[in-house]
């Protein structure tokens, strides 16, 4: 049996080592179960969150504010 490769979230390099990787997020997904984000131990701590759903809600307050009779 063969452990999982991982890829690191911040450099995208895989994890060779798997006393090198490190688990630092987990994310949802929309149908079933979502996975783990793992980088490595010299990483963990520039992997910032994901971006991409903070600039989108955003976004949709800043046309709410702008549009109020939407
Ligand atoms: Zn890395």
């Amino acid at each position: 049996m063969t452990a999982a490769l991982h890829v690191c979230r911040h450099c995208d390099d895989p994890i060779t080592d798997p006393d090198d990787a490190v688990e630092v997020a987990y994310e949802h997904g929309n149908s079933g179960p979502g996975w783990s984000i793992w980088a490595h131990r010299a990483h963990a701590h520039l992997v910032e969150p994901d971006p991409v759903p903070l600039l989108i809600l955003a976004r949709l307050a800043a046309f709410k504010a702008t549009h109020r009779d939407v």
